[in-house]
């Protein structure tokens, strides 16, 4: 320390001026490079997490039909889906409707940070018995998606008044046509006729407008789609296996079916584990 002093006061002003300009700078480039590097740290954490998610992230809809104990492939037992419901619940999954998915793809609107969508179709009478009390043990909400001529008909089918307390409990009752028609082999005039009835069926029996649909077995095609858009429907829901993204058509929605196999949960605890990892990441597109 004794040197230095010694040598700045052996330094004319002008040499002087020159070390302090050097320190000067070089204080500035410091702090300059720590206020850089905080504000690349600013700008790469929160915006791209935000941005990233929102413009690759996809949805996952889940598609059940029974939820009983009968060793057929369209019944997933109860077990079984207890553990699913278990697993959502443990990844922190929230349950979303028909209308805020259709918001999602259609108008940009933003979801709930890890969406799952659970949706039955046909309207069988163990949605309500077996299904529901699971579902409200963990805190899910589905959607069912009915076919309005079997509701109070036959036995294995809801009732209205099971369906009334269904949306009642916050669950979402859609349509699946009025007498499950296979769509491709229908005339133009009969698929109308399928979609128009049952919107209206929904309507007198439940109070409520039916914006989505969900084909029979699944099948359509562009022509089935714009007779969809016509009878009233925003949005249809098919049984393409994939998840739902912003580049999803709407009148062509994709859903992971459900079944009950020898591996149904493996199956399903395979895909589930691999989602909240791809959310996380912004890596998505399964
Ligand atoms: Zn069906």
């Amino acid at each position: 320390m004794g040197m230095l002093k010694e040598k700045l006061a052996r330094l004319s002003s002008k040499e002087f001026l020159i070390f302090m300009g050097v320190v000067i700078i070089g204080l500035m480039l410091v702090a300059g490079g720590h206020l850089w590097q905080e504000k690349q740290e600013e700008e790469t954490l929160p915006v791209s997490a935000v941005t990233v998610e929102q413009d690759n992230r996809t949805v996952l809809v889940l598609n059940y039909h029974k939820i009983a104990n009968e060793h057929k492939s369209l019944s997933v037992t109860l077990d079984d889906f207890e553990q699913h419901m278990k697993w959502l619940q443990e990844y922190s999954f929230t349950c979303i409707t028909p209308g805020q998915l259709y918001d999602f793809v259609a108008n940009g609107a933003d979801l709930p940070e890890k969406p799952v969508l659970i949706t039955f179709d046909d309207g069988y009478k163990d949605n309500y018995t077996n299904a529901f009390p699971i579902m409200k043990k963990y805190g899910m909400k589905g959607t069912i998606f009915v076919v309005t001529g079997f509701l109070g008909v036959y036995d294995n089918y809801l009732t209205w008044d099971q369906a009334k307390e269904l949306l009642e409990a916050g669950f979402n009752i859609e349509s699946h046509t009025y007498s499950h028609k296979s769509m491709t082999e229908a005339s133009d005039e009969d698929i109308t006729k399928e979609l128009v009835k049952s919107r209206q069926t929904i309507k007198e029996k439940l109070g409520i407008d039916s914006d989505f649909m969900a084909y029979p077995t699944g099948t359509y095609n562009l022509h089935i789609a714009e007779l969809v858009k016509e009878a009233g429907y925003k949005g249809a829901f098919t049984i393409k296996y994939d998840n739902v993204s912003r580049d999803s058509n709407v009148y062509a929605l994709e859903r992971v079916p459900v079944f009950h196999t020898s591996e149904t949960n493996k199956d399903f605890w395979e895909r589930l584990q691999y989602i909240p990892l791809l959310y996380k990441y912004g890596w998505i597109k399964n």
